[in-house]
């Protein structure tokens, strides 16, 4: 075969196309391939590129393609499977190729460190071993040393041995390397595979647990998208341990997605007790070498098991067996900042398919999406309906706001339930989605409300901190005393976490009461202890925000309060009342996990609305169908495919300005696609820019990518889009 004339690359622009470059002046020593990277020059720059392919002509003519300077890897840094998955993320989210290969890799890639553990070598050469036998150069000491020190180790010798021995010997290599006396070479550090075994057997499975694992057993080795739907403590994490031992045992590896917030040491500890394997560990947390030498032990097949946060996606896992996604529903798999806009759990299931491997998808609460899938047959449904460990399943009560006296946003028969489980010695969670310790600072004579400048929104109140805070620009500034419009004292109205725990130190003095929200939890390890000190029994009342509903285990917990429902019923975002459903199921989950049957109160002023009905009587399970019908009525996903056009300016007017003339493009849209907008987001002003967005609509996929693949470019032509910060959201999960 000849060998290409033309490299297309991909590189970290916002143009949507792949740059042609001629094969490199001075080959290397194989061959390029695609996978590997580049560097070319790029305007007056140059810039690290990916190989993406490779063909005999370009577009371009000849003699305007300039070549390729350094090939920077010897061997693909990603391989044939990886590359077809991120093309797929570049054609689904309509974003440039050049920032999604951007996006998989660490950064230490990205400015071209190199992809294996290498060694830095220095060689004599057969005119350098001649030239130290006649003890040349005689009147360099330092050459002459570096030669000497070379032959005597053999020679050859690491850089880091020369340094060991030498000191400074750069200069001289260079010297020396000029006059063809010594060589450098990289030498690929092949670190031994560690075997791959169990260090520890798991319990022996339920009869829930057996059937879902063979289910997925039986598909290894070709696609199949399984729903793991259990309750937390139903065992899902069991099944998972179990089906990437048999993966291990066929010489496999498994890649693990988990949320954000469920990357705990708890849950990489577990892992580490069952398998005697190495286990690459990928989240946001990491440094740059951190991340690159976890990205080499996965690419590397050092790792057996990669786990990580939502990019882990992208990582490189040779002789992939099997992909687990846990906690599926979660919104963090949906990256929402920037310009590449993926969900990593559905682009999971695209490279399982692409992989030919089983998906496997838990959640106690799946997602609308999944559910359907599994009712059009395209996932396999497994159900793990029992708890382990004998424990029941809580029971789940409304508790009317207007029935009853309210202190601190704390009904009455919640205080006395409270008061009860404590007494018989369980611990109690109390759930609020809000922290700091009001939302508003109000006076009472004049009306005034204490603002956020950039935003619209109010300032919470952070009273033990004695500041003003916005929670969506971070704008922060001293308490006042008094109202600044007319000088009378001010107060905070309504309640945060830290006010719900105040009062109850009030209502239950002798009770050890934590707080755990992004206030009192900064770091990791502010987690870790807010978490020991429940486990042990010392803490008695826990009172959180969202933070409390992941993946914790508190067996003695026995009463969860909810404490206001209703933010998720009448949102206009149409996936709130799914957020407030999974919310409720997941937080109620932690209580009863022990022996004892757990009691779920949810405090609402809307005891009869259908929503909450419907979790009441039948569960997650009736929510969803209830919630599914109103979806499908309404033309909502995943009855419809939806993409956002966003864009934010520093006025409201020219937010709407691109919208409105990329609308204008599309006057008259295919058949079954619609525009809907532009409108201003719901709240519309956020850290000092306005926010809107224009919806695209159609019930078919096709079509709606078919339309923003002839749209798209048009909207990037326009003037305005050159001033603008837009950017496409497809399948946006959260409309604001
Ligand atoms: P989930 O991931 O659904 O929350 P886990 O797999 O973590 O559930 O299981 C909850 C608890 O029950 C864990 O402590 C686990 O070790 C234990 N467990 C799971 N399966 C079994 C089983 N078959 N027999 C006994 N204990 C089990
Ligand atoms: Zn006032
Ligand atoms: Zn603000």
């Amino acid at each position: 075969m000849a060998s290409p004339k033309v490299f297309r690359v991909a590189l970290d622009t916002p143009l949507r196309r792949l740059f042609d470059y001629l094969p490199p002046a001075s080959p290397p020593q194989g061959p390029v391939t695609p996978g590997m990277r580049v560097r070319v020059p790029f305007g007056r720059q140059r810039l690290i590129g990916l190989v993406v392919a490779s063909g005999a002509t370009s577009e371009i003519p000849r003699e305007r393609l300039k070549p390729i300077l350094e090939v920077l890897d010897p061997t693909p840094l990603l391989d044939s499977a990886a590359l077809e998955l991120l093309e797929w993320a570049a054609q689904y989210y309509h974003h440039p190729i050049g920032e999604v290969v951007a996006a998989a890799l660490p950064k230490a890639l990205r400015l071209g460190a190199a992809a294996r553990e290498s060694e830095e070598r220095w060689e004599l050469t057969s005119s350098g071993e001649r030239a130290c036998a006649e003890g040349e150069p005689r009147r360099a000491p330092r050459q002459r040393a570096l030669l000497e020190a070379l032959q005597q180790a053999g020679g050859w010798a690491s850089a880091e041995a020369l340094t060991g021995r030498l000191g400074s010997w750069r200069e001289a290599a260079r010297a020396l390397t000029a006059r063809g006396l010594i060589h450098r070479t990289e030498r690929a550090l092949a670190r031994a595979s560690a075997p791959a075994s169990v260090h520890a057997e798991g319990p022996v499975l339920l009869p829930e647990q057996s059937a879902a694992v063979e289910a997925v057993a039986a598909s290894l080795g070709r696609f199949g998208a399984f729903v793991l739907h259990g309750i937390t403590g139903s065992g899902k994490t069991e099944v998972y341990l179990r089906l990437i031992e048999q993966v291990m045992a066929r010489g496999g590896r498994s890649l693990v997605l988990v949320p954000e917030i469920g990357l705990t040491p708890q849950l990489i500890g577990r892992f580490r007790a069952r398998f005697a394997a190495p286990i690459a560990v990928l989240h946001s947390a990491l440094t740059d070498q951190e991340r690159l030498a976890a990205w080499r032990d996965a690419a590397g097949g050092v790792a057996r098991i990669v786990l990580g946060t939502r990019s882990v996606v992208f990582a490189p896992v040779p002789d992939l067996g099997l992909i687990v996604i846990d906690e599926e529903h979660d919104a963090s798999f949906k990256q929402h900042e920037g310009g590449f806009r993926y969900s990593a759990r559905d682009l999971a299931v695209v490279r399982a398919r692409q992989a030919a491997v089983p998906v496997v998808l838990g959640s106690a609460t799946p997602a609308l999406e999944t559910l359907q899938n599994v009712a059009a047959g395209r996932y396999t449904h497994l159900r793990l309906q029992r708890r382990t460990a004998q424990a029941q399943p809580p029971r789940l009560a409304l508790l009317d706001l207007r029935a009853s006296a309210v202190r601190s946003g704390i009904a009455t028969p919640a205080v006395l339930a409270i008061g009860r489980h404590l007494e018989e010695g369980g611990q109690v969670l109390v759930f609020l989605n809000r922290r700091g310790y009001a939302p508003t600072l109000l006076c009472t004579a004049c009306g005034w409300i204490a603002p956020c400048g950039d935003c619209d929104a109010r300032l919470t109140v952070h009273l033990a901190a004695r500041r003003l805070r916005c929670h969506h620009c971070g704008a922060d500034a001293p308490l006042p005393e008094r109202c600044p419009q007319c000088g009378f004292a001010v107060k905070p109205v309504g309640q945060g976490t830290e006010r719900v725990a105040e009062t109850l130190a009030e209502l239950f003095p002798t009770v050890s009461i934590a707080r755990l929200d992004r206030d009192v939890v900064r770091r990791r390890a502010d987690l870790e202890a807010v978490l020991e000190r429940m486990s042990s029994g010392e803490t008695r009342i826990l009172v959180g925000t969202q933070m409390v509903t992941k993946g914790h285990d508190f067996p003695n917990v026995t009463l969860v309060v909810v404490l206001n429902a209703d933010q998720g019923l009448f949102s206009t975002d149409f996936r709130a009342p799914e957020r407030l459903a999974q919310t409720i199921v997941q937080v109620a989950g932690r209580a009863g996990r022990g022996a004892r049957p757990g009691e779920v109160l949810i405090q609402t002023e809307f005891p009869g609305h259908p929503l909450l009905l419907s979790l009441l009587a039948e569960g997650y399970d009736g929510f969803a169908r209830t919630a599914l019908e109103e979806r499908a009525q309404a033309a909502w996903p995943p009855f419809t495919r939806l993409a956002a056009l966003r864009d934010s300016a520093t006025t409201a007017q020219a937010a709407l300005t691109l919208l409105t003339e990329a609308r204008k493009l599309a006057s008259h849209p295919p058949r079954r696609v619609r525009l809907l907008g532009p409108v201003p987001a719901a709240m519309a002003k956020r850290a000092g820019r306005h926010h809107a967005q224009l919806l695209i609509e159609s019930p078919e996929r096709t079509r709606l990518h078919a339309f923003l693949d002839q749209w798209l470019p048009q909207v990037e032509q326009l003037p305005s889009a050159r001033r603008a910060r837009w950017v496409l959201d497809v399948d946006p999960i959260e409309l604001f």
